[in-house]
């Protein structure tokens, strides 16, 4: 059902959110956007302006790595400035009541963590890039350091441990997606009785397949996106606006 006004359509949520005992957030660009962090999908966004760099191109090719940290350190700025939104304060005060026991993202941005949500519950579909880790044994290693060695002399970082490549610990594309959090991501939707998707337009997979799940399973779903989604039909409520104010109204944080 789609909210037939943004003022009965945020009590309708507020109603679902207190009945609900178990929500499973799942958040995309949307609810970054509001802080400053781009939607690289977006027409006029990083990823129309400068292809992506694939996977294996990262794996075979010098070059494609000295690119791959360039454009890393290029948007050093934009997310060092970006806090967590309303969105996101709203979605940890909802963490905090004991209500979500997990938060599903495609953002990369760990804007979630930053607003109080402890990263073993914050389930990435496509990692995060705020730090790095080695593609051979999976150390975590911190981006400052690679930044001041890079911006020295370009030195790619290298594993201490084995020697691995160091790469941010995003997916990129053509990288698969991670098994783990993939099977996480399904026992939580399975698990919750409200999924409520905000800010994503669920075009991309796997996203696009946890609401079918989560209604096949007995679950209310929430859609709150500012423009319309393919899957809009499924929802139990559909709120078509802006993130923050939205959810911040909804559960009554300023
Ligand atoms: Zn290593």
């Amino acid at each position: 059902m789609i909210a037939r006004d943004l003022r009965s359509g945020v009590e309708a949520l507020g109603n679902m959110i207190a009945e609900a005992k178990s929500i499973v957030p799942f958040t995309g660009a949307g609810i970054s956007t509001e802080t400053g962090i781009p939607d690289f999908r977006s027409p006029g966004g990083l990823w129309t302006r400068n292809r992506p760099i694939p996977f294996d191109e990262f794996v075979s090719s010098q070059e494609a790595r000295d690119e791959a940290w360039r454009r890393r350190f290029a948007m050093e700025p934009v997310f060092a400035a970006a806090k967590p939104g309303r969105g996101h304060r709203a979605l940890a005060s909802l963490y905090k009541a004991g209500k979500i026991p997990a938060i599903i993202t495609q953002n990369i941005d760990n804007l979630h963590q930053d607003s109080g949500v402890p990263d073993e519950q914050v389930i990435e579909l496509h990692g995060n890039n705020s730090y790095a880790r080695c593609l051979g044994c999976h150390e975590r290693y911190e981006i400052d350091p690679i930044r001041v060695a890079f911006l020295r002399d370009e030195t790619l970082p290298v594993c201490d441990q084995c020697g691995g490549m160091i790469k941010t610990a995003t997916i990129s594309f053509g990288q698969g997606m991670p098994e783990h959090e993939m099977r996480r991501a399904q026992e939580a939707v399975l698990a919750c009785d409200l999924l409520l998707v905000a800010g994503s337009s669920l075009v991309v997979f796997p996203a696009a397949g946890f609401p079918a799940m989560a209604k096949q399973n007995g679950a209310k779903l929430v859609i709150v996106n500012r423009e319309p989604t393919d899957l809009d039909d499924m929802a139990d409520l559909v709120l078509n606006a802006e993130l923050g104010p939205t959810l911040g109204a909804a559960v009554g944080l300023n």
